[in-house]
């Protein structure tokens, strides 16, 4: 019989759920709240979020990260802004608006009571990141600004500039600090987790990796969080920050912990283009971008050639040879289509030798409108570190006049591709954030929850932040309400053990494989293989051709990998092959899940499955579930769980940006 998932949804519905699940919560006996330990894997802005709320409530909380400061988790890299359903600019947002964008934006494949969960504590979010003091954008008058992200038709996203990440992460991690200092929080930076540690079927602690000294240490805790960002450097090359791995995750996943929807992948379109085999990580162009910028393709190939070959510049092609074709093809949200649908667009555009660079894979967003219509100071009010950024990048700013034809001035425009960005699967979760693990919870990125098969633009924020503050605060007390009776497990326990001389002789097992490639080598290999046959266009044939590539790849980081040094003491290489062993296990997982989806939903395109007009064309009655995989052991194909998707509130129907 097939298994069966308890979601943990309350009944009624939809608007009602969360109100009638606070009611019935069983909440910690105060008193015995200073007893209950809590690890929180993780300092990103999900990890740093409930960290800080977990101390602030009494709780007894470890933190953990893999930098040497939580300011310095990949969050920061955050620049476009995060969503709240304000209607601060009156244009007819609401709690509603937001959770139905939210679902149709995820392709009609989120969870509808989480989903809705998540607007209605997303203004929540914005109050307390102010009342910290977090420099959001304001108008002239005071009121706080906002911009528009894709897959809306309303104003939503709040933004400090292009640094919103950082200004927000500065916000939880004053709070988080006041913890620190009221002895609330013990942070400790530089650890790694490598493993979880169950006793009797729940988990009970960690060990960690101390970055430093190599030593392996043990913590334990009446329940486990982990918060450790998404698996997108699977594929080598993203936008993702370079230390930013899946180990925690696919640990839990390899524990137990179901895995749901890994083929939901997120390419983003506006990311500056790869421009060579030596290179080591992708920079985004912000998605903010797109409510000023055009992004268009020469409309005749004689152009796209000239371009390509470097004898004619972006700036020489007047107005009329221009082909804007995401105004074109989806006139109701023109350049502020979803991310899925405007990487697809232009992958279509180069598919067809319509690209701009010497590759052939780019395509123009172009300031020269909005410059002439706003004027450059108030451009540069908005995107001026962007424009600097792309700058510093290419050596072209985007501010520069270049040309004028027929009295119009044309600018340098920037050249964009899409990438690898942002993952919406994750650790599977119920409605209580728990994973299928008792007492481990997942949070932020790391979890599938919220996103369906594509997310839309400044909403991951707004759900690390969501999960961190208002969310897991309350439903780990669910757990922790029994927990309260038991005494904390001692670290000498035989599971702690155990675990922990398995992770020892890992490390062994990886500096005694003595072979001759690099771990980066085998890694970018590892890329390309995803890239080409579990990337933006999958096939069945290419993606059971990217399996088996996976396994000769992964045997030859097993007998041939070379990690110098030794297990004391600083060694990055050593934990960059750590995190390559379980990309090895993610990628393989994201094939399986790609070709076990026969359909195309969000961020899985599958060629085979697509309208005459080359859009993503779902399967509602097959395939309307989250899809959820059992760890069997490697090299064994694991098993598929499934839990069955169930809408109330919102019609499923066939996503429409057109009209
Ligand atoms: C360039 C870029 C721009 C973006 N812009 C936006 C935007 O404008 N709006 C938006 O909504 N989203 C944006 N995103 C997405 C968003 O930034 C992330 O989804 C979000 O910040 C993830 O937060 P997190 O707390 O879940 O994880 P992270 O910020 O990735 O933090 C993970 C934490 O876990 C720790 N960690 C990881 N593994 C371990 C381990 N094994 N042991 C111990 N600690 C570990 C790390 O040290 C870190 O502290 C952007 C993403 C990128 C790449």
């Amino acid at each position: 019989m097939a298994k069966v998932i308890d979601s943990k949804i309350p009944a009624g519905p939809v608007p009602e759920k969360w109100k009638e699940y606070k009611a019935h919560q069983r909440l910690v006996n105060p008193k015995n709240k200073l007893k209950l330990d809590v690890i929180v894997v993780g300092t990103g802005l999900a990890g740093a979020s409930a960290a800080a709320s977990l101390g602030e409530m009494g709780f007894n909380v470890i933190n953990l990260c893999i930098q040497d400061s939580p300011r310095r988790a990949h969050s920061i890299a955050a620049q476009g802004g995060i969503n709240a359903a304000k209607c601060y600019q009156n244009d007819g947002d609401s709690v509603y608006r937001l959770f139905y964008d939210t679902v149709k934006g995820g392709d009609y494949r989120a969870r509808e009571a989480n989903v809705y969960r998540l607007a209605e504590v997303s203004n929540n979010i914005i109050d307390q990141c102010v009342a910290q003091g977090v420099p959001f954008a304001r108008e002239y008058g005071g009121m706080l600004a906002n911009r528009s992200f894709g897959g809306a038709q309303v104003s939503r996203t709040f933004y400090a500039k292009g640094q919103t990440g950082q200004q927000l992460l500065l916000g939880a991690y004053s709070s988080l600090s006041c913890q620190v200092q009221a002895g609330k929080v013990k942070l400790y930076t530089r650890y790694e987790m490598e493993d979880v540690v169950i006793v009797d079927g729940r988990a009970r602690g960690i060990i960690a990796k101390d970055l430093c000294t190599g030593k392996l240490v043990r913590f334990s805790a009446n329940a486990v969080v982990i918060a450790t960002g998404g698996y997108g450097n699977t594929y080598f090359l993203s936008t993702n920050a370079m230390g930013c791995n899946c180990t925690a995750a696919v640990q839990c996943y390899r524990k137990g912990a179901y895995f749901a929807n890994p083929s939901y992948v997120q390419i983003h379109p506006t990311c500056i283009p790869v421009h060579g085999d030596k290179q080591s990580k992708l920079t985004l162009m912000s998605e903010s971008l797109r409510n000023d910028g055009r992004i268009w393709v020469p409309k005749k190939i004689e152009d796209a050639k000239a371009l390509q070959a470097g004898t004619k510049q972006g700036w020489e092609i007047p107005e009329e040879d221009r082909d804007y074709y995401l105004e074109r093809r989806y006139p109701a949200f023109g350049n502020l289509v979803p991310r899925d649908v405007a990487s697809r667009a232009a992958k279509e555009r180069c598919d067809k030798g319509f690209g701009v660079n010497n590759t052939g894979l780019a395509v123009f967003l172009d300031f020269s409108e909005s410059i002439n219509r706003l004027g450059i100071d108030i451009i540069m009010q908005r995107y001026g570190n962007l424009f600097e950024m792309y700058e510093e990048i290419t050596d072209v700013f985007p501010g520069d006049v270049a040309n004028e034809i027929n009295g119009v001035k044309y600018y340098k425009p920037m050249m964009i591709y899409p990438a690898i960005h942002y993952t919406m699967g994750g650790i599977w979760v119920d409605y209580e954030l728990q994973t299928s693990i008792p007492g481990l919870f997942a949070i932020g990125e790391c979890n599938f929850s919220d996103h369906g098969a594509n997310r839309l633009g400044a909403s991951a924020l707004m759900q690390g932040l969501a999960d961190g503050y208002f969310v897991l605060p309350y439903t780990i007390q669910n757990y922790l309400a029994d927990q309260a009776v038991w005494p904390k497990v001692s670290t000498d326990l035989p599971e702690f053990a155990e675990a922990e001389k398995k992770v020892d002789a890992e490390l062994d097992r990886l500096l005694n494989i003595k072979g001759k490639r690099s771990v980066d080598s085998i890694h970018k290999e590892l890329g390309h293989i995803m890239w080409e046959y579990v990337g933006m266009g999958r096939t069945a044939e290419g993606l059971k051709e990217g399996l088996k590539k996976m396994h000769e790849l992964e045997k030859e980081f097993d007998e041939n990998l070379f990690v110098p040094g030794t297990k004391e003491g600083l060694n990055i290489e050593l934990d960059k092959a750590i995190h390559l062993r379980d990309f090895f296990t993610m990628g393989q997982l994201v094939a399986f899940d790609a070709l076990s989806r026969n359909e195309s939903c969000g961020g899985h395109f599958r060629e085979e499955y697509q309208t005459e007009e080359g859009e993503a064309k779902r399967d509602d009655e097959n395939y309307f579930y989250v899809g959820c995989w059992e760890y069997k052991g490697k090299g064994n194909e694991p098993e598929l769980i499934k839990e069955p998707l169930e809408y109330e509130a919102i019609k499923v129907q066939t996503r429409n940006y057109k009209n």
